[in-house]
């Protein structure tokens, strides 16, 4: 069984993001990325079908900038077997990585392809989605339990209010969410097994595909201050402040 597991390069989750001075964009200069947090949990769980001996071969994919390789040598450190970089220099939103991976899909054939659920930069939590309606496999997304047996998937799915199970044939897409599994370190060994394993580049026009943007970003900026707040003498002066200045009720 092939894997395909789509990795984004995003900004680190422990480094706070801050507007541009002028608020058209993020500030991105100098600070630290690092894979996705979810696609680090794909990973994880399409390393651990290869030490069960369900997968044969991992591949991670990357759709960005050329930095995105190292994200790549992270996920083959962590056990991917070979990579490709989608190299671009324009911002791609999830619609163009998704057509990037249709694409993919048809000349690597794999059997799963695992995503994070969402990037933690733009928060869309669309790709897999697309990707499952682009390529017509069958999806489940927010997946906290995995189970491959006879070319069906098993999915235990987080959805609202408790747990969901879904049973799919394979080719299909499954989209990692936090529960699935904690994903390991890449020991430092393995960190230099990488620096060989395959990377291989190509472009979206190589693949037939155009990243024009479709949306424009207008402005980005920080949430206000949150006012300090007061102590009420008792729940009559609650109800009066909740009814007559906050106006909720
Ligand atoms: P999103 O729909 O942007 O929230 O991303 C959901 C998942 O799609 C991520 O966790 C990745 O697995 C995949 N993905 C999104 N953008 C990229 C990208 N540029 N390159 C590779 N995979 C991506």
């Amino acid at each position: 069984m092939k894997v395909l597991v789509p990795v984004k390069r995003v900004v680190d989750y422990n480094v706070k993001v801050r507007p541009k001075a002028d608020g058209s964009d993020a500030d991105l200069a100098n600070l630290k990325m690092s894979i996705n947090p979810f696609c680090e949990i794909a990973v994880e769980e399409a390393v651990r079908l290869k030490e069960k001996g369900m997968a044969s071969e991992i591949v991670a994919v990357s759709v960005g900038q050329e930095q995105s390789q190292e994200q790549l040598r992270t996920a083959l450190a962590l056990g991917a077997d070979r990579a490709i970089l989608v190299s671009t220099d324009v911002v791609v939103e999830p619609l163009a990585v998704a057509k990037c991976l249709q694409k993919l899909c048809a000349r690597e054939e794999p059997d799963l392809v695992l995503l994070g659920k969402q990037a933690i930069d733009g928060d869309n939590n669309q790709t897999g989605q697309m990707l499952g309606a682009l390529t017509g496999y069958g999806q489940a997304t927010f997946a906290s339990d995995l189970l491959i047996q006879n070319s069906e998937a098993t999915v235990v799915r987080e959805v609202d209010g408790g747990l969901q199970t879904l049973s799919l044939s394979l080719p299909a897409i499954v989209t990692a969410d936090l529960r699935l599994n904690e994903p390991r370190y890449a020991s430092l060994p393995n960190i230099m097994k990488a620096k060989r394993k395959p990377l291989e580049t190509v472009t979206p026009e190589e693949l037939g595909v155009n990243v024009a943007l479709r949306t424009n970003l207008i402005g980005v900026k920080l949430p206000p201050d949150r006012q300090a707040g007061i102590i009420v003498e008792d729940s009559r002066q609650l109800v009066d402040k909740l009814k007559n200045e906050a106006k909720v009720i």
